[in-house]
C-alpha cells in the first residue's frame, strides 16, 4: 500500500510514501512499548514541558504545519493556520490541567480508607481522518501522553506530510522515541496492530463504518475503544430567530472546511414561517462563494479532499435526485481542474430517500421545512446519527428547552456545533462513544484504580 499526497486542486502527486513493512511495524510496536516502560514513571511536569513545549512549535512554525494541510486536503490557508493554532491550544490545555484532572479521588467509605488512583494503560493506538489533520492527532494525543501513555497512530492515506509532521514534533519538542509513532500502515496491517497485546486501547475518529469495523476488533480483543463517527447534524430555526445572523451561521456550519466537518450542519430544519426567507437569503450567501486556489487569501470555496470524495458525493446527490429530491442549487462539479463541487442545496427529502439517513460530506445542504418546533424536534431525531446539533432562537429558555430533547452529544444554541479544548467531544448512536477533550477526555485511557485500606 502506498501513501500518497495529492493536491487536489489540480490532481498534481506532490509526494508518496511506501507503507512499512511488518518487520518495520513490529520495531515500531516494541520501541513504542518499551518507552512506556520509562514514560509511565516521569512526572506530570516532565510531561507538560515536552507537551507545552510542542505547543510553543507549532504556533512558531505555523506555516511549516499549515501549508502540507491547504496541500493535501484542501483546506482553506486561513483555516489551516486557525486549526494550527486549536491545536496548539489543546496541548497546552492538556499541559496546564493534566496532573488536576487525573488527581487522587479521596472516597468515604464506611470504614477504613479508599481511594481511587488514575494510572495510565500502556501503548494506545490512533486511527485519525484527513478533515482535520493536526486537530485530530492533538486531541488524542495530548490527553493520552499527559496520563503517561504512549500513543501510535495510523492517519488517514491522503495526509501522509502532515502525519510525518506531527511525529516530528514530538521529537523537535523533546520526546523520547516511541512516545509518538507515526504508522505508515494498511488495514490489514490496523487489524493486527489492534490485535496485539501491547496495544491496551483503541481510539477511532472516522466514518460509521470504519467505526464498526475498528470497534469489532477491539472487541474480539476486550480492548476499551472510544469512537469519533460522522453525524448529520441539525440546524434547527425557531420562527423567533434573528434571520441574518442564523443565515451567517447557517453559511460558516455548512462551508466551513469547504463543508468536510463531522459537526458541520448537514440537516437544515427551518420552521414553515422563516423557511421562504430562510433560503432565499441561505442560497444568495451560498452563490457568493468564490472557488479557487485554497492557497489564496481570497478563495472561499477550497476543493474537496479527494477526487474519489467528490465522485462519491456526486453519486449521493444523483440517487437522492433520483429518489425524489429536487436541487434547489448546484448539484454538479465545477467545470474547471481539481476536486470541486458547486455548494449545493437539496429539497424534498423524504424518509425513503437514502439521503434522508446519509452523511453528506461536503458543500451539499438537505433542506426541510417544517410546521412548528415539535416537527422539527421528531425531524432532527429521526435519524441513525447523533453526534452535534444547533438551535436557533432568540430566546435562549427555550432554546435549552428544544436542546434537552435533541438526542446528539452536543447541542449548541445560537452558534453551530463547534470544538474548544475545555468542551467536551463525542456522540451517541451511529456518531460513536466515548468523549475527547475537556475533562472527560483524559479519562478514557486510564486505570482507575482502587486503592482499600483497613
Ligand atoms: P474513514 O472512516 O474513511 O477513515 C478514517 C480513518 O480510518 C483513516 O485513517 C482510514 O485509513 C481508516 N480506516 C478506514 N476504514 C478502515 C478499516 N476498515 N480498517 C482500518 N482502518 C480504516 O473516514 P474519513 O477519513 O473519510 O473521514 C471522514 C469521516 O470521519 C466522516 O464520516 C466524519 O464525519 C468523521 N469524523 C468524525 C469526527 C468526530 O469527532 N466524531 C471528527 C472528524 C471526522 P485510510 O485513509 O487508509 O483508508
Amino acid at each position: 500500500m502506498t501513501y500518497q499526497s495529492i493536491n487536489p486542486y489540480n490532481g498534481n502527486t506532490l509526494k508518496t510514501f511506501d507503507a512499512l513493512t511488518d518487520q518495520q511495524l513490529e520495531t515500531a510496536l516494541t520501541t513504542a512499548s518499551a518507552c512506556f516502560d520509562t514514560w509511565r514513571q516521569t512526572t506530570f511536569a516532565e510531561r507538560a514541558t515536552i507537551v507545552a513545549k510542542a505547543a510553543v512549535l507549532m504556533r512558531e512554525q505555523s506555516e511549516q504545519f499549515a501549508t502540507p494541510m491547504t496541500l493535501e486536503m484542501g483546506k482553506l490557508i486561513a483555516q489551516s493556520h486557525g486549526e494550527v493554532v486549536l491545536s496548539a491550544d489543546i496541548l497546552d490545555y492538556y499541559a496546564q490541567h493534566a496532573e488536576h484532572f487525573l488527581a487522587t479521588e479521596h472516597l468515604t467509605p464506611s470504614t477504613g480508607e479508599a481511594m481511587v488512583v488514575n494510572e495510565p494503560l500502556g501503548v494506545l493506538f490512533g486511527i485519525q481522518p484527513w478533515n482535520f489533520p493536526y486537530y485530530q492527532l492533538a486531541r488524542f494525543a495530548a490527553p493520552n501522553l499527559m496520563a503517561g501513555n504512549v500513543v501510535m497512530v495510523k492517519h488517514a492515506s491522503c495526509v501522509p506530510q502532515c502525519a510525518i509532521a506531527f511525529e516530528k514534533l514530538w521529537l523537535d519538542a523533546g520526546a523520547p522515541i516511541g512516545a509518538y509513532t507515526n504508522l505508515l500502515i494498511s488495514h490489514d496491517q490496523v487489524n493486527r496492530v489492534i490485535d496485539d497485546p501491547r496495544i491496551k486501547g483503541v481510539a477511532l475518529t472516522g466514518s460509521a463504518q470504519a467505526g464498526k469495523s475498528v470497534a469489532a476488533r477491539a472487541g474480539l480483543n476486550l480492548k476499551k475503544s472510544t469512537m469519533e463517527l460522522g453525524g448529520s447534524d441539525a440546524f434547527i430555526v425557531l420562527d423567533d430567530a434573528d434571520l441574518d445572523k442564523t443565515v451567517a451561521w447557517a453559511v460558516w456550519a455548512k462551508m466551513n472546511n469547504n463543508g468536510q466537518c463531522c459537526v458541520a450542519a448537514k440537516r437544515f430544519i427551518v420552521v414553515d414561517e422563516l423557511a421562504d426567507r430562510f433560503l432565499e437569503k441561505f442560497s444568495a450567501a451560498l452563490a457568493l462563494l468564490k472557488c479557487g486556489d485554497p492557497m489564496d487569501i481570497a478563495t472561499t470555496l477550497g476543493p474537496l479532499s479527494t477526487e474519489d470524495a467528490l465522485q462519491h458525493l456526486l453519486a449521493q446527490v444523483e440517487l437522492a435526485v433520483a429518489h425524489g429530491a429536487i436541487v434547489l442549487m448546484g448539484g454538479k462539479r465545477i467545470d474547471r481542474p481539481g476536486a470541486f463541487m458547486q455548494p449545493t442545496i437539496l429539497t424534498h427529502i423524504q424518509p425513503d430517500n437514502p439521503a434522508y439517513n446519509e452523511e453528506f460530506f461536503g458543500p451539499v445542504a438537505l433542506f426541510f421545512r417544517v410546521k412548528d418546533e415539535d416537527e422539527a424536534v421528531i425531524l432532527a431525531n429521526d435519524s441513525h446519527f447523533g453526534l452535534g446539533g444547533s438551535i436557533f432562537t432568540q430566546d435562549v429558555e427555550w432554546g435549552k428547552f428544544v436542546a434537552s430533547r435533541i438526542e446528539t452529544g452536543m447541542v449548541f444554541i445560537n452558534h453551530p456545533t463547534w470544538t474548544t479544548s475545555d468542551l467536551p467531544f463525542g456522540g451517541i448512536k451511529n456518531s460513536g462513544y466515548g468523549r475527547e477533550l475537556s475533562h472527560l477526555g483524559i479519562q478514557e485511557f486510564v486505570n482507575k484504580k482502587l486503592i482499600r485500606v483497613d
